[in-house]
């Protein structure tokens, strides 16, 4: 595992790619390219109607016999999706349930707590061991970090089975992040269980998403949560510092975290209720229906909140420490940049059905990261060369980060076995931000069509990026600087070309549907072809192309 620092996720990577990108691209009114599509579909349906025709015509007068319709790429219409901005309801189903009595202690830079966790085998298979990961005790290596950041394992007690009482557990010789507890009573398909279990995880000192950092605490990906088991067996892909193996069930969590009384706190869920105590406050929260918990917190935070949307949004950043003396500017462009997200995607893909999102500025390694209803962003975008052409490069990572609500929130995948239908769908829906916001932001990161890229329904063409194929793929089978480039850019450009092939409006309807389908599940590439060959039929010639110059699921 080795950390590459600055070339980690959302925007350093955009940057990066923008300029790799800049030989081909132009810019323009991004509405043209998509009337202009449009015209061009229409006009050649139209002649391809007129062909038809005259042939029925003339067939009809020599043979009489109707003969059968040219085949089109017109939209088959395999389903009816749901409209435009329409409601992401929660499910009706039982889900996994995290109970979970937390303390922050910033005297030893440690968090811990109790969790009391039910949960049901969700597979057709017995189930003898469990697999929990524990990413919190990758930071006891040092050695990626070339300096002492006083990481630890965690230390993980009183496991205890409510049917059997208490278990032992043993870290993957390979992995200590991977925790295998052996049960004592196997656990039948379908059938529930309570595991309780107490941790202290050890906050390393660093500027990253797992860490504290002059004074911010940001809290991710720290406690002990169960695997996913799919297809025979536990899923527990290694840790990658430049990308992401978390991979996780919908649950519902109540959460008391304990603070020093001057902190301010901001997590997955939403504040019940506050009580002071002897040495703090414990804050109460509810989070329903998300993939993971964390939270943020400082004694040193500014917080803003105003609503977007419906949506109570905070904007957190450090007031001590700020990465420029006037925040001001990154703080509104950041409000501008939620306002017209939710604005965007709700349309696009379906309604955000949570009532608060948290927008955390502060010093990590990626440009962005994002967590079930709070982001962190890199607040070097908030000051010096990122603050040139209007704060742009912080707006499109905070879009890009609001989009992974939907893709990673909303409808999980296995982010480290199939990077790409995480960051690539993610990478396109900038696209669909930067249309809907118009303007430079379009002008400067919209290609008016897909002649201003590579056309990848082109094998020549795409051979070019030979390199990124096939975009679904788990990260340790690229080699590189592919991965990056090609889940974060080529990715994207994929779905642009599918945008283009079959209508922006028609792409947005298969995403929609998509979303309505495995909404609050763990979808795979097939999952998400299956949903765009039944839109889209499958004698779209640049739909196949694209397909089979790029992915390797065959469907
Ligand atoms: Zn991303």
């Amino acid at each position: 595992m080795k950390k590459v620092k600055g070339i980690v996720a959302c925007l350093l990577v955009l940057s990066l790619a923008s300029s790799l990108m800049a030989c081909n691209q132009k810019t323009g009114d991004v509405n043209v390219r998509s009337k202009g599509k449009k015209t061009e579909e229409t006009e050649e349906t139209e002649k391809t109607k007129e062909t038809t025709e005259a042939t029925t015509t003339e067939t009809s007068e020599t043979t009489a016999e109707p003969t059968p319709p040219e085949p089109t790429s017109t939209p088959n219409l395999g389903f009816n999706a749901p409209e435009e901005g329409c409601k992401i309801e929660f499910p009706t189903r039982d889900v996994y349930h995290y109970n979970m009595t937390l303390k922050l202690d910033p005297t030893d830079n440690t968090v811990s707590g109790n969790i009391v966790f039910d949960f049901y085998n969700d597979s057709e298979d017995t189930w003898e061991k469990l697999c929990m990961r524990d990413y919190s005790s990758l930071f006891e290596d040092e050695s990626m970090y070339g300096k002492d950041i006083k990481g630890a394992l965690t230390v993980i007690e009183n496991i205890d089975d409510s049917r059997t009482g208490e278990l032992s557990y043993e870290r993957d010789s390979s992995d200590v992040s991977v925790i295998w507890i052996d049960l004592d009573e196997a656990l039948e398909p379908g059938e529930w269980m309570t595991l309780s279990y107490d941790f202290t995880a050890a906050v390393p000192e660093i500027d990253d998403r797992y860490g504290v950092w002059n004074g911010i605490y940001n809290i991710t990906n720290f406690y002990p949560i169960l695997a996913e088991y799919v297809d025979g067996d536990w899923s527990h892909l290694a840790f990658y510092d430049e990308g992401e193996c978390f991979y996780s069930e919908i649950s519902k969590y109540d959460v008391t975290i304990q603070v020093p009384e001057d902190y301010i706190v901001v997590t997955s869920g939403e504040e019940v209720s506050s009580e002071s105590v002897a040495d703090g406050i414990v804050y109460e929260y509810e989070a329903d229906y998300v993939r993971d918990f964390v939270f943020c917190a400082s004694n040193v935070f500014e917080i803003e909140s105003r609503e977007c949307e419906g949506i109570n949004v905070n904007v957190l950043y450090n007031k001590e420490n700020p990465p420029t003396s006037d925040m001001s500017k990154s703080v509104e462009k950041t409000f501008y940049t939620c306002d017209n997200s939710f604005k965007a995607f709700n349309e696009a893909f379906g309604t955000y059905p949570y009532g608060e999102l948290d927008v955390v500025l502060a010093p990590i390694a990626a440009g962005g990261m994002e967590y079930p209803n709070l982001i962190i962003i890199n607040d070097a975008y908030c000051s010096g060369f990122y603050t040139q052409n209007d704060y742009e490069v912080l707006e499109t990572c905070v879009a890009h980060e609001i989009g992974h609500q939907w893709f990673m929130g909303i409808v999980g995948s296995n982010s480290g076995g199939e990077p790409w239908l995480d960051e690539s769908v993610t990478s396109y829906t900038e696209l669909v931000y930067c249309e809907y916001v118009g303007g430079s932001i379009a002008d400067n990161n919209l290609p008016i069509s897909s002649k201003d890229l590579l056309d990848l329904s082109d094998p020549e063409q795409a051979a070019q990026y030979s390199v990124c194929f096939p975009l679904d793929r788990p990260h340790d089978e690229f080699e590189g600087y592919a991965y990056v480039y090609g889940v974060y850019q080529v990715g994207k450009d994929m779905l642009y070309q599918m945008d283009e092939c079959l209508g922006t409006d028609e792409f947005h309807a298969v995403l929609r549907e998509y979303v309505h389908r495995y909404a609050f599940t763990n979808a795979t590439t097939h999952d998400f072809l299956e949903v765009l060959y039944e839109y889209a039929g499958y004698d779209n010639e640049t739909l196949n192309n694209l397909v089979a110059n790029c992915l390797q699921t065959e469907i």
